[in-house]
């Protein structure tokens, strides 16, 4: 145990990423990182937290900005429940917590939007508390390193990570024995192909000598994912419909463009013949991924669109305002490629 510590750490020190967030204790700038840095890599990530730390320098700023905004500078990053939840969690510290940020794990899991997760890495990295933070890439070293063949999708595994990971925490250093274990697992023990030869564990590493890595870690089940078939209809004029996602769903409170949804792949091929014949143009069927759902999409150009689009409330912008509202990656990525076919 003592050896997993020495060697993570010492190699940490020698080669870690200088990344922004490794440089304050501020809890303010670890929470958006952390937030950020769900589900996003840190390439990516890393635009949106140096955006989202000038925008809103401060937890009081980010506390009185309006949501519209808020979800607006999200755009593109995906998961949009992350920044709803970052809006409403910075307001409520501000009102719960008399704008203190909470300063350990216990009361750091009463904020909304932060579980075990955010509220241990927030604890160890701004406050030193020894408490161990399991993400991906924690799942993935210690299954290897000390072969465990338990699925971490199950409760069991869960609870048996989490507590060897907590019997592993340095309890003077908990901030530099968590960057660590997590740097190891995004830059050598990475999902495919891990660079074992320059592995610091490499000589305690079980799952190596049982010659398991490709095995480890072991989930128990494979992610469904949904099928899903938009209509989308675009008005060829200087306006553009939009309609905002208000239902609990997927992209809610962002905005689109008005929207058919047809139930199953024949009623979508069906739909779209018939409204092939009165669009001036569609686009070929685009498929686009989100994490558990691939969505088929045709976008329609009609001459004209009514108000009131199948039962939803559907309100009318010029062109030139459209960059005001939230919208998702799909439908920014339409508008760029339509506003580049035009010039
Ligand atoms: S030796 Fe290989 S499999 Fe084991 S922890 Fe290191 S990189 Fe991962």
């Amino acid at each position: 145990m003592a050896d997993f510590h020495l060697l993570t750490t010492d190699w940490y020190r020698q080669n870690h990423r200088d990344l922004p967030w490794r440089n304050t204790t501020d809890p303010y700038y670890i929470w958006l990182s952390e937030v950020i840095l769900q589900q996003t890599r840190v390439a990516q990530g890393l635009s949106y937290y140096e955006k989202f730390v000038r925008n809103y320098p401060s937890l009081e700023s980010l506390a009185s900005a309006e949501e519209q905004q808020v979800l607006k500078d999200w755009q593109g990053l995906g998961y949009y429940s992350r920044a709803r939840n970052l809006h409403f969690a910075a307001k409520q510290i501000m009102n719960e917590f008399e704008g203190n940020f909470p300063s350990s794990f216990r009361d750091l899991k009463k904020v909304k939007g932060i579980g075990n997760y955010t509220a241990a890495a927030i604890a160890s990295f701004a406050y030193k508390e020894p408490v161990a933070v399991v993400d991906g890439n924690v799942y993935r070293v210690l299954s290897r390193c000390f072969d465990l063949s338990t699925p971490i999708d199950t409760s069991a595994g869960i609870k048996e990570f989490q507590d060897l990971a907590q019997l592993l925490i340095h309890p003077v250093h908990p901030d530099i024995h968590n960057q660590a274990i997590m740097e190891l697992g995004a830059l050598i023990c990475t999902p495919k192909k891990p660079e074992c030869n320059v592995c610091p564990i490499n000589s305690i590493c079980l799952a190596r000598q049982n010659k398991t890595i490709e095995n480890r870690p072991v989930k128990s089940k494979k992610t469904k994912v949904r099928q899903r078939y938009f209509h989308y209809f675009i008005e060829e004029s200087n306006h553009i419909h939009l309609a905002k996602r208000s239902e609990k769903d997927i992209w809610q409170n962002l905005f689109e463009f008005p929207l058919f949804e047809s139930l199953s792949e024949k009623d979508f091929q069906l739909k779209h013949k018939e409204l092939s014949n009165k669009s001036i143009y569609h686009s070929e069927v685009i498929t686009h991924l989100l994490s558990h759902q691939k969505l088929n999409v045709v976008f329609y150009h009609m001459k004209e669109i009514n108000e009131e689009f199948d039962g939803r409330e559907v309100f009318k912008i010029d062109v030139e305002r459209l960059s005001d509202y939230p919208v998702p990656k799909l439908i920014e990525n339409y508008i760029d490629r339509i506003n580049n076919e035009r010039k």
